[in-house]
Formats: structure tokens, sequence, C-alpha cells
């Protein structure tokens, strides 16, 4: 069944009074009573927007913006961010989104499915994680606080770290820098 469509106005808040349990404490009143409360946002399901006065229909109990205004404060926040170079082969991903991407052909897809222009994405340019070396750390529950390694188990470590820097997380984070794709769309298209 549909929600019924609650807005602000709908809701006339009431003064009421409770019966509460209390004591008297040098002269001062403490209340001993667990007062519950709630708020009313949760029963508003369509909210004026505070940026452009239209009626929305409420996703989240705390949105106050539409959808249209949200995301006009998400393309200002985006193109904030500093603007890099993609060099083709790293991760992209959709700003503030756990969508990723691994090719460009993939971001084709993507629009042609979402019926949307290279152009009017916003991207971000993501990073590489790598393995984090071991080192004697490591160990420190395991050994007295004057404990050293002994000259094979060094090397051993050492040569594991950089095995560890020659194998791939195969694990990215979106970073915050944005890519535009335009250009590099055009040349697509040129061939
Ligand atoms: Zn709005």
């Amino acid at each position: 069944m549909e929600k019924a469509k609650v807005t602000r106005k709908d809701l006339e808040i009431k003064k009421g009074t409770i019966e509460v349990d209390f004591i008297i404490v040098d002269g001062k009143t403490v209340n001993l009573t667990p007062v519950n409360y709630q708020s009313i946002e949760k029963y508003i399901t369509h909210e004026e927007c505070i940026d452009c006065g239209t009626e929305f229909a409420k996703r989240f109990s705390y949105d106050r913006k539409c959808s249209v205004c949200q995301s006009l404060d998400e393309i200002v926040k985006y193109n904030e961010l500093p603007l890099v170079e993609w060099d083709g082969e790293s991760a992209l991903a959709l700003y503030n989104d756990d969508l990723y991407f691994f090719d460009y052909e993939s971001i084709e897809q993507y629009c042609e499915e979402h019926e949307t222009e290279i152009s009017s994405l916003l991207l971000v340019v993501c990073e590489r994680s790598y393995f984090g070396h071991i080192d004697y750390e490591h160990f420190a529950d395991n050994v007295h606080e004057d404990w050293e390694p002994s000259t094979e188990m060094k090397a051993k470590l050492e040569e594991f770290n950089k095995f560890l820097d020659s194998q791939s997380t195969e694990t990215w984070f979106p970073s915050k820098k944005r890519v535009d794709l335009t250009e590099f769309a055009k040349e697509v298209y040129n061939g």
C-alpha cells in the first residue's frame, strides 16, 4: 500500500502535558522519567524545497531539497574538485557513487543505457591501493621489549616486502580529483 501524502502543513503541532516522576535535590527539580520524542520529519512525506520551493516526495526523512536542487549542489561541489587528465588506464568512478568504470567502453555503455552524454557525467579518477609493508610491530605481542630480529629474518622480511610491492591489490578507491572526458570522447569519435 502506498503511503498517504503528508506535508508539514498537515501536521499541526499542539501543546500537551505529560506526567513524570521527580525528586527535589538541593531545591532543584530532577526529572526521573525518560521522555521519548520523535522528529516531525519522519512523518512528513512531501516537503517544499528550501531552495526552489517546489514540493517534492522525500526519499529520506531529513531531505529538505528536491532532487534537482540536490544534483545542482552536487555539481557545484564536484566542480570545486581539481581537474586532472585521465591516463586512459586508471579506473574511474561516478562522484559520490559506488559505480566504477574500468575501461572507456563501459562508460559509453553507461551513457547509452542512461541516455546521457559523457560530458555530463561527474567522473572522478580512482587511485590504486597498495599492500602495506610488514614491519616488526607485527610481532610486538609475541616478543619481549628488547627483542631484535635476526639477520636472516631482516633479509626475509625485506624480500617479502619487495614481493608485496610487485603484487597488485586489484583495488581502486575514488580520489577527490575529477576528470572531463569530453575531449577524449571527441578523439575516440573522430578515430
Ligand atoms: Zn529544489
